[in-house]
């Protein structure tokens, strides 16, 4: 199933727990729409992006360790990489686009993470010590 353009339900339920992770009917519309935004940061890029991780269900945010209320296990969150591009550089230049968001995070050695939560507050932190870590305000120290 195609979530958009260019994203599909199979990438954004992509988990390396083993644990089976399907969205409830309350989390899909959210899926699309998470999905509709990527496609603004796709376009920005004009480049494929790859997801590592984005929904999260209540049992596999469990395995994870994340917290019932994560961006993740709500459907507004998106890991990802824009190929041929380092994190940072692409973490750079959605914090100088138009696009809307309500956090982007630069999580340094793993990936790009966007949310979109309706309060699109366009916070823009920084996680240099790996998961669990301190996050900082900005990209750069
Ligand atoms: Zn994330």
């Amino acid at each position: 199933m195609q979530l958009s353009p260019h994203f599909s339900l199979a990438e954004f339920t992509i988990t390396s727990s083993g644990i089976p992770n399907v969205p409830t009917e309350e989390h899909l519309p959210r899926l699309i729409e998470t999905a509709r935004r990527m496609e603004e940061v796709r376009a920005l890029f004009g480049r494929p992006i790859t997801v590592t991780s984005a929904y999260r269900s209540p049992d596999v945010n469990k395995a994870v360790g994340g917290v019932p209320t994560s961006a993740h296990a709500l459907g507004y969150a998106v890991d990802f990489h824009v190929s041929g591009l380092q994190d940072l550089d692409a973490a750079k230049a959605i914090r100088d686009s138009q696009i809307a968001f309500d956090q982007l995070i630069y999580e340094k050695g793993r990936c790009v993470h966007i949310s979109f939560d309706p309060r699109l507050r366009r916070q823009v932190l920084r996680q240099p010590g790996g998961p669990g870590s301190r996050v900082y305000t900005g990209l750069t120290p």
